[in-house]
C-alpha cells in the first residue's frame, strides 16, 4: 500500500544567501523524497523562507526598503538557488503568510486554553538610541570570564564560556553602540517545564521511541535530566515592538519570537499546498493521522524541533512527528568553511562558475550516512570521485555502446540477456539499495551502486563491442552486447534517480523511455524497442573549475560586519544548548596515522646558553639512532634529573631550524591551556616499553 508522507528540510532565514553547508540538507531531502516518488509512495515536500526577527528588520532598515521587499528579494534568490540544485520542492513559500500567521494563532490559542502560557516581566537590555530590546546577539561587551573584548551577550569566542548578556561587562548596543539600559517587559512564557510537557516529552524523546537518532535521543535525556530532576525551562515565546512578524492575538506590541513560528511555517506551507492541490490538511496534521511526517534538521537546532516543536504539537491537538532526522555540519578540505580561504562557497558561486549541480549531489549522497557526524567537501576527491564513478564508469557504459545501436542497427534494441550476471545481480540488488535508500544510508548505497557498476563495465569489457564491431559476422554478436550494455544502464539509471534526475530525465529521452520508478528495475527494454541518438550525458570536472569557483568565494573579512554562523543565522543560535563540540572539527584515524609517536629515551640533556626556556635533549630511538631535540621545558625540568627517562616523541616532525642548532622533533608535554595551573608536564609510558615504540 502507498504511504503518505510530509517532509519538510528546516527553513533558511531570509537575510543571507544558501550556501553549501546548507546545501547538505536540501540535498539529502531531496534525494530521500525522489526515492519515495520513484518508490510509489504520495510524498509531499515542502519548505518556507524563515521571514521574521530582529535581523531582519534591521536588515532592511540598513538596505532603505522595507522587510517585507527584503524576504521577496531573498525568496527569489533562494528559489532560485535550490531550482539550480533540482531540490524540488512541492512548496517553497515564506512564513510570512497568512496560512502561517492562522497555524500559529491558533497553536497559541490552543496553548493558552490549556494552561501552558504565562506572562512573567523580564528584565532585558534595552537601546535607548535605537529604542528596541536587543537580542542577546545585538549586545556586545567584555567577558565576564576571561575578559576578551567584544564578545556577544550569549557565550564568548575566546574561551567558549555561556553567560546572560547582563554578565557582560561594559556591554554596548551592536545596533547603535549606545549603552544599554535594563528595562522590564512582559513577556510570554510556553511552559514547557510543565510535568505534562515533561511526561509526553520524556517518552517522546526516548531512545526506545524511535523517533530520534540514539545520539539525539540521549543528548534530550541530558537536556531532560535524569528522572524526578526536571532540567526543562520554560521558553520566552514574546518579542516587543519594533518587530517585525505576528502580533500576539490580544497583546498589542507583543509579537511571537521568531522560532515560534518557523516550525510552524512548515505547517503553512503544506496548507498553502493544500488550498493549491486539493489536499486535506487534516489528514495530515490529526492527533490519529495515519500520515508520516518527517523533519530533516541540522544538529544544531535538534532542542527547537524535539523538544519545543513536538511539545506544542502534542498540547494544541496536533500529531507529533514520525521521526527526526539530524545531520552534522560540512567542512571544507577538513576546515569550517572559511570566507578568508574561499572555502565559504554560496550555492549562486558554484553554479555560475559553470559547475555541475549533480556533481555535487552525487559527491554529497557518496559521503551521506544516517548519523549526525559531519561531512567533509574534500575537492581533491569530489573531483577525483566524481570523474572515476559518474563519468569513467557510470555514463562510460552507455557512451561505448550506444553509437553501434544507433548507427548499425537502426537504433533498435536486440532482446535482452535476462540471465546475464550482471543484469540479475541488479536486480537482486534493487530491494536491498531501496533499503539503504529508506534508512538514509546514502554513502552505503552508493558504494552498492558502484559495485554494481564495476561489474557492468566488466562485462562491456569482456564483450569488446568496439572490437567486434570491426570483424565481419559478428553483427548479431554486437548487436546483444551493446543491448545487454543498454540494459544495464538503465537499470543504473534507476538507482541513481534519486541523486541524479536531470542526468536520468536525459536518459529517458536518450533511451526513449517513460521516467524511470523503482519497480523498473525489475523489467528490461524490449527487442525491437526503438533508441534516440546518444547525447553527450556528463562532462569531467576540470580541476581549474575548483580554483576558480574558491577565487571567486574569496572574501576579506570585514571584522566590523556582523559574523554570521555557517549553519543558522545568528538569532536562531541563542537560545540553544550549545550543539557544537568543543572537540571539532575531528582528526580522522587517517589523520592521526600520519604522526609517528615513538617512545624515546633521553640520552642526554643540557642547558642551551643564551636560551631562557629551552633544553637540549638527545634522545635515544633505539637502533642507534639519536635526535637533537629542542624542548621548552627548562622552566619545569632540572636537565640532570631528565637523563636516562623515557618519553613521548613526534619523529616525523619536520626539522627545524633554530637558533641553537636543528630541532629533530618534538617531545609531548601536558600543560593547563587557560594557565591556572602552572606546570608543564611531559609524558612517560608504563614500564617495559622500549625506545623505538611506535605510540598509536
Ligand atoms: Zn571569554
Amino acid at each position: 500500500m502507498s504511504r503518505k508522507i510530509l517532509v519538510t528540510s528546516a527553513l533558511p532565514y531570509a537575510n543571507g544567501a544558501i550556501h553549501l553547508g546548507h546545501l547538505v540538507e536540501y540535498i539529502q531531502t531531496d534525494i530521500w523524497v525522489r526515492f519515495q516518488k520513484m518508490a510509489g509512495n504520495e510524498c509531499w515536500y515542502v519548505c518556507a523562507d524563515d521571514t521574521h526577527g530582529t535581523p531582519i528588520m534591521l536588515r532592511a532598515e540598513k538596505e532603505g526598503i522595507t522587510p517585507e521587499q527584503l524576504i521577496a528579494r531573498v525568496h527569489d534568490e533562494h528559489a532560485r538557488d535550490f531550482s539550480g540544485f533540482h531540490v524540488g520542492f512541492d512548496n517553497y513559500y515564506t512564513t510570512h503568510s497568512d496560512e502561517t500567521r492562522q497555524c500559529a494563532n491558533d497553536i497559541y490559542l490552543k496553548l493558552r486554553a490549556a494552561g501552558l502560557i504565562e506572562t512573567r516581566t523580564i528584565e532585558q537590555y534595552y537601546d535607548p538610541v535605537k529604542q528596541l530590546f536587543l537580542p542577546d546577539r545585538f549586545i556586545k561587551g567584555e567577558c565576564p570570564k576571561c575578559g576578551a573584548k567584544d564578545q556577544y551577550g550569549d557565550n564568548c569566542e575566546s574561551c567558549g564560556a555561556a553567560y546572560a548578556p547582563t554578565d557582560l561587562k561594559d556591554p554596548y548596543s551592536a545596533v547603535s553602540g549606545a549603552k544599554p539600559e535594563l528595562r522590564n517587559s512582559e513577556h510570554y512564557f510556553f511552559k514547557l517545564s510543565d510535568p505534562r510537557c515533561e511526561t509526553f516529552l520524556r517518552r517522546y524523546t526516548s531512545r526506545d521511541n524511535g523517533v530520534l537518532q540514539s545520539e539525539a535521543a540521549n543528548k534530550m535525556q541530558e537536556w531532560l535530566g535524569a528522572p524526578g530532576e526536571n532540567k526543562l525551562t520554560d521558553w520566552d515565546i514574546s518579542r516587543d515592538a519594533p518587530y517585525f512578524g505576528f502580533e500576539i492575538p490580544d497583546a498589542p506590541g507583543k509579537y511571537f519570537y521568531v522560532w515560534l513560528d518557523a516550525p510552524i511555517g512548515y505547517m503553512g506551507s503544506f496548507k498553502n499546498l493544500c488550498s493549491k492541490n486539493g489536499l486535506d490538511f487534516n489528514e495530515y496534521f490529526r492527533p490519529d493521522s495515519t500520515t508520516e511526517l518527517y523533519h530533516f534538521i541540522g544538529k544544531d537546532i535538534l532542542y527547537f524541533h524535539a523538544l519545543f516543536w513536538p511539545a506544542e504539537l502534542a498540547h494544541a491537538g496536533f500529531r507529533t512527528p514520525t521521526r527526526i532526522f539530524a545531520h552534522g555540519f560540512l567542512t571544507v578540505d577538513g576546515a569550517k568553511m572559511s570566507k578568508s580561504r574561499g572555502t565559504f562557497i554560496t550555492a549562486e558561486s558554484y553554479l555560475k562558475t559553470g559547475l555541475n549541480p549533480e556533481w555535487l549531489r552525487y559527491y554529497y549522497a557518496a559521503k551521506l550516512s544516517a548519523t549526525m557526524e559531519d561531512i567533509d567537501l574534500n575537492l581533491e576527491d569530489f573531483c577525483a570521485r566524481v570523474n572515476s564513478d559518474l563519468v569513467g564508469k557510470y555514463v562510460n557504459i552507455a557512451s561505448r555502446s550506444a553509437g553501434f545501436i544507433s548507427k548499425r542497427f537502426a537504433g533498435q534494441l536486440a532482446p535482452a540477456a535476462t540471465d546475464l550476471p550482471a543484469i540479475k545481480a541488479i536486480q537482486e540488488a534493487a530491494g536491498r539499495v531501496a533499503e539503504l535508500y529508506e534508512a538514509r544510508e546514502f554513502g552505503k548505497a552508493m558504494r552498492e551502486v558502484m559495485a554494481l557498476t564495476d561489474a557492468a563495465n566488466q562485462y562491456v569489457d569482456s564483450v569488446k563491442p568496439w572490437e567486434l564491431a570491426k570483424q565481419e559476422g559478428r553483427e548479431i554478436e554486437l548487436h546483444a552486447a551493446c543491448s545487454n550494455a543498454l540494459n544495464l544502464f538503465r537499470l543504473l539509471t534507476v538507482l541513481l534517480k534519486p541523486i541524479l534526475p536531470v542526468l536520468a530525465g536525459k536518459v529517458e529521452k536518450f533511451l526513449n523511455i517513460a521516467p524511470l520508478a523503482w519497480q523498473d528495475t525489475q523489467s528490461l527494454l524490449a527487442a525491437g524497442h526503438g533508441i534516440n541518438a546518444y547525447e553527450h550525458l556528463m562532462t569531467r570536472i576540470d580541476a581549474k573549475l575548483i580554483e576558480k569557483l574558491l577565487e571567486a568565494n574569496k572574501e576579506s573579512l570585514a571584522p566590523a560586519q556582523e559574523q554570521q554562523s555557517p549553519q543558522r543565522h545568528a538569532e536562531h543560535q541563542q537560545n540553544e544548548a550549545k550543539a557544537e563540540s568543543p572537540w571539532e572539527p575531528f582528526c580522522n584515524i587517517d589523520d592521526f596515522m600520519k604522526l609517528d609517536l615513538r617512545i624515546a629515551r633521553i640520552a642526554n640533556a643540557e642547558q642551551v646558553e643564551g636560551a631562557d626556556k629551552l633544553v637540549r635533549l638527545t634522545l635515544d630511538l633505539g637502533n642507534d639512532e639519536t635526535r637533537n631535540v629542542f624542548a621548552g621545558i627548562k622552566a619545569a625540568y632540572d636537565p640532570a634529573q631528565l637523563i636516562g627517562r623515557l618519553t613521548v616523541m613526534v619523529a616525523n616532525l619536520a626539522p627545524r631550524k633554530m637558533k641553537f642548532g636543528l630541532s629533530e622533533g618534538m617531545v609531548l608535554a601536558a600543560s593547563d591551556t587557560t594557565g591556572s595551573v602552572p606546570g608543564l608536564f611531559l609524558l612517560s609510558p608504563d614500564s617495559g616499553a622500549q625506545p623505538g615504540m611506535r605510540v598509536k
